[in-house]
């Protein structure tokens, strides 16, 4: 079956003013000024549609979810807020995540994203199986999914932040570790799902979890992720704990890597800005929610002049609170602009982050792009809100208008969402679903 996406409004891709060729689940071809594709089995009229590779997201904690907005933890910084959510989050039950998963999925999927990485750090006991349910999720939506086997092994007790009931062992979070990198994990490319492992973060882990995570992703040919420099308290803590800042703790156990993507990346000085770029290692940017909790402004242009990978992620959606990536665009643009000048952080930066710049985050050649033999994972938007009436340039038109729901999200050849809707999923029975879990878990 050959698919011509024809003569999009406008697309974000060169040689493509007459769309693409879709052909099984990828492109086939680009349908450049003039052309006309041969062999077309159906023609999709793309005439009223801004077109784009499917956006991918970096970061995300699924589960939090069930507590955006939640007044023990609004108005407060990064430390705080945790501290007032762990209590709540350690009572996290499967239903709940499964829940909590296929709605943020959907909510990513009706803003344009067809790749997420979750990073899911929480295992209270009865949530072993977190990744699976992850899985099992993403499955069953279409989505393409990175999904972070998160890990916690230093509690209160040893000095860390979180409560001893969320947190594991060291042998435990690496057995299972390598349970799922088994049972899920698949480094082809066109690949549905892929596992990475993902230490939360300096004040939560210790030393011999980071060298060990990165000799089992070594073995395995994963990525490696965690939350890194994110606000002067991490620091802080990084120094008293480990003795280390938290770059040079990167390079103590062995994570100096181009298999590394970070979140966040606030803080960081000009000499670890280029060992960060000369090691490729990427950073995802979580624009609302550095500014939500107030943690500083990542330096986006400086690292990815260093050579770094540069993505865009939402974060868990009690410190963004919305899991919109369209949003994301726009918050990245809009404080990139702040941070460095109105020309030097442009509509097309922005794109290029959420899509080429992301799935390099997450290690992957196969998506980002609308080029022959990528995956065909698509985003379309319509301009006929009125918040769009007037606009000329279509793709800035995007980003500056604030377009948050496209009209069709094809992932791997399959249109996913249809009518801003998604296929094959009743949005308002999840949404009612959702909501009374939330109840019941805060
Ligand atoms: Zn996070």
């Amino acid at each position: 079956m050959r698919t011509w996406i024809k003569d999009p409004l406008a697309i974000f891709a060169e040689d493509a003013e007459r769309g693409l060729v879709v052909e099984g689940t990828r492109i086939a071809s680009r349908v450049a000024r003039g052309g006309t594709p041969e062999r077309i089995d159906e023609v999709f009229d793309a005439s009223r549609h801004v077109v784009l590779p499917g956006l991918v997201n970096t970061h995300h904690h699924f589960y939090q979810t069930l507590t955006r907005a939640h007044p023990s933890a609004i108005n407060k910084p990064l430390f705080a807020w945790l501290v007032a959510l762990y209590p709540i989050w350690a009572r996290l039950k499967p239903n709940e995540l499964r829940l909590a998963a296929r709605l943020a999925l959907t909510e990513l999927m009706l803003s344009g994203c067809t790749t997420a990485a979750d990073h899911h750090y929480l295992y209270p006991r009865g949530l072993e199986n977190a990744v699976d349910i992850e899985v099992e999720e993403a499955r069953t939506l279409g989505m393409r999914m990175t999904v972070s086997r998160g890990s916690m092994n230093l509690s209160e007790k040893d000095g860390g932040l979180p409560p001893d009931s969320v947190v594991q062992d060291e042998e435990t979070i690496l057995a299972d570790s390598e349970r799922v990198l088994k049972l899920f994990h698949d480094p082809k490319p066109g690949a549905q799902i892929r596992v990475a492992l993902a230490p939360c973060s300096p004040f939560t882990i210790s030393k011999d979890l980071m060298r060990a995570s990165a000799r089992l992703a070594e073995r395995y040919d994963c990525r490696l992720h965690t939350h890194l420099c994110e606000t002067r308290d991490e620091e802080r803590r990084c120094l008293e704990m480990h003795g280390l800042r938290p770059v040079d703790l990167l390079e103590e156990t062995g994570w100096m890597s181009s298999r590394v993507w970070l979140a966040h990346g606030v803080h960081f000085n000009t000499d670890e800005i280029a060992r960060l770029g000369k090691a490729k290692i990427g950073v995802s940017h979580c624009a609302a929610s550095n500014m939500v909790l107030a943690s500083g402004i990542c330096p986006t242009c400086e690292l990815e002049a260093a050579g770094s990978p540069l993505g865009l992620g939402v974060d868990g959606s009690a410190s963004n609170d919305s899991s919109n990536m369209m949003e994301a665009l726009r918050h990245a643009l809009m404080i990139g602009r702040l941070r460095y000048g109105a020309d030097k952080v442009t509509h097309r930066d922005v794109l290029r982050w959420a899509t080429e710049g992301s799935a390099r985050c997450l290690g992957r050649s196969d998506i980002g792009r609308i080029a022959e033999g990528y995956e065909a994972d698509l985003a379309l938007f319509k301009l006929d809100e009125p918040r769009f009436s007037g606009a000329h340039d279509p793709l800035a038109a995007l980003i500056l208008c604030s377009a948050h729901r496209a009209d069709r999200v094809m992932i791997a050849g399959n249109w996913r969402v249809v009518d801003g809707q998604p296929v094959g999923l009743d949005l308002g029975a999840l949404i009612a679903e959702h909501r009374r879990a939330a109840q019941q878990f805060a």
